[in-house]
């Protein structure tokens, strides 16, 4: 058996999203931007998968633009925000110590261009407090930007409350939805945000193709200079197959929502509790406030790349919060984060899971993860420290 257990790094494609694209691979091919017919059969496509993107978020139409994926839309909704707002003076920015990089090296970018960003703190449970944020703005606040939900240890933000803040106070506010958006249920009107950041291959749609919503009367400056496309917010030919693949990939998720999320959950609990019974185990994140397909564990004595590549010897795909694919042995900013010391932050596991998983699939996980902690235990020089008592505990 091999399980892939890394729902929140990318999804397979769904065959929906797959049959969704087959076209435009073949007979749609033509050019939206062109005046004939076969160019005006693909505008229509355009046009109707950005419809069909807008219903399920509860925005219009003309509030949605496509991007490359999650990484642009961010970083475009970020520099578009902070340069308007340094038009009117307003070169404060707010945010958390755990967004994406998408986000974070963004406004690392801006700071040395001059703006000033305040990172708010999320706490051990991983939460951002909405005092937090009403106590950071100030009168030169350009934007909020905090994600909808983490994704590495999945906790789920009180976006609703940020927003209505946020709109109180006449401040825009951001959210990277990237790993909500298809696994819970989004209304930008309900939740009162202006802009949001998505994309498809996080629920099982085609990988380089998302989308930013922008609520209308908000400006968007555009960062890709070119031809007129996406109402002049963003050039170049449109990724129409990846277009059409991300409208059918986010329709099937939405149409299927509370299924998936009920089947998805009982896979999850069933991981956290099993995986709790491993001494000096700890869950990373809210229990509570949590994605359905979340599960982020320490385990203390181990470190993270051995036990990924033991685990995916042994039929498990998963992913851990230390940076190595990075190239660098720090671990992740977003355990940092949630303070935790940098020796157990080492030891992470995420186990991130989607519809297409089974029971069985968790039964197999289960089996497989006590044992590789404890072989890498027994090899530890850091575990016979903590059982001789040379080291403490900390979980
Ligand atoms: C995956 C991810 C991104 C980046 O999206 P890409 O489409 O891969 O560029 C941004 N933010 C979050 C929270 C993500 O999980």
């Amino acid at each position: 058996m091999y399980v892939y257990a890394d729902n929140a790094a990318t999804t397979a494609m769904s065959k929906t999203a797959i049959r969704a694209m087959e076209p435009y691979y073949d007979t749609l091919y033509g050019n939206p931007s062109s005046l004939h017919s076969v160019g005006q059969r693909a505008a229509e496509a355009l046009e109707a998968a950005r419809a069909k993107v807008a219903s399920c978020l509860g925005a219009k139409p003309e509030e949605i633009y496509f991007t490359s994926g999650g990484s642009e839309a961010d970083n475009q909704a970020i520099r578009s925000a902070a340069l308007v707002g340094a038009r009117k003076g307003k070169r404060h920015i707010i945010s958390t110590a755990f967004e994406h990089h998408a986000v974070l090296h963004t406004l690392k970018k801006l700071e040395r261009e001059g703006f000033e960003v305040t990172l708010l703190g999320v706490g051990s449970q991983g939460l951002v407090k909405v005092e937090d944020v009403a106590a950071a703005i100030r009168e030169d606040t350009a934007l909020v930007t905090i994600m909808y939900a983490n994704n590495e240890v999945g906790t789920i933000q009180p976006i609703a409350e940020i927003g209505a803040l946020c709109r109180e106070k006449g401040i825009p506010f951001h959210t990277d939805a990237v790993q909500a958006v298809g696994h819970l249920a989004i209304d930008v009107e309900r939740d009162q945000i202006d802009m949001l950041s998505l994309s498809a291959h996080k629920f099982h749609g085609p990988k380089g193709v998302g989308a930013l919503y922008c609520r209308k009367g908000l400006p968007l400056l555009p960062f890709i200079e070119g031809g007129a496309q996406e109402r002049n917010r963003r050039a170049g030919t449109e990724n129409l197959a990846g277009i059409a693949g991300l409208a059918a990939a986010l329709e099937e998720a939405n149409v299927n929502l509370e299924r998936n999320a009920a089947h998805i959950t009982a896979l999850r609990d069933k991981l956290i509790d099993g995986l709790s019974q491993i001494p000096h185990a700890r869950l990373n994140g809210d229990r509570e406030h949590r994605l359905p397909g979340n599960v982020s564990f320490c385990f203390e004595g181990i470190e993270g790349e051995s036990l990924l590549l033991l685990l995916d010897a042994k039929g498990v795909a998963a992913s851990s919060g230390s940076a190595c694919t990075s190239g660098s042995l720090d671990p992740s900013h977003v355990l940092l984060a949630l303070g935790l010391p940098h020796e157990v932050a080492h030891g992470s596991l995420r186990l991130s899971l989607s519809e297409y998983n089974t029971m069985e699939e968790m039964d197999h996980i289960l089996k497989v993860v006590p044992e590789v902690v404890s072989y890498l235990r027994d090899i530890s020089p850091v575990w016979e420290d903590l059982e001789k008592g040379v080291k403490t505990h900390v979980i």
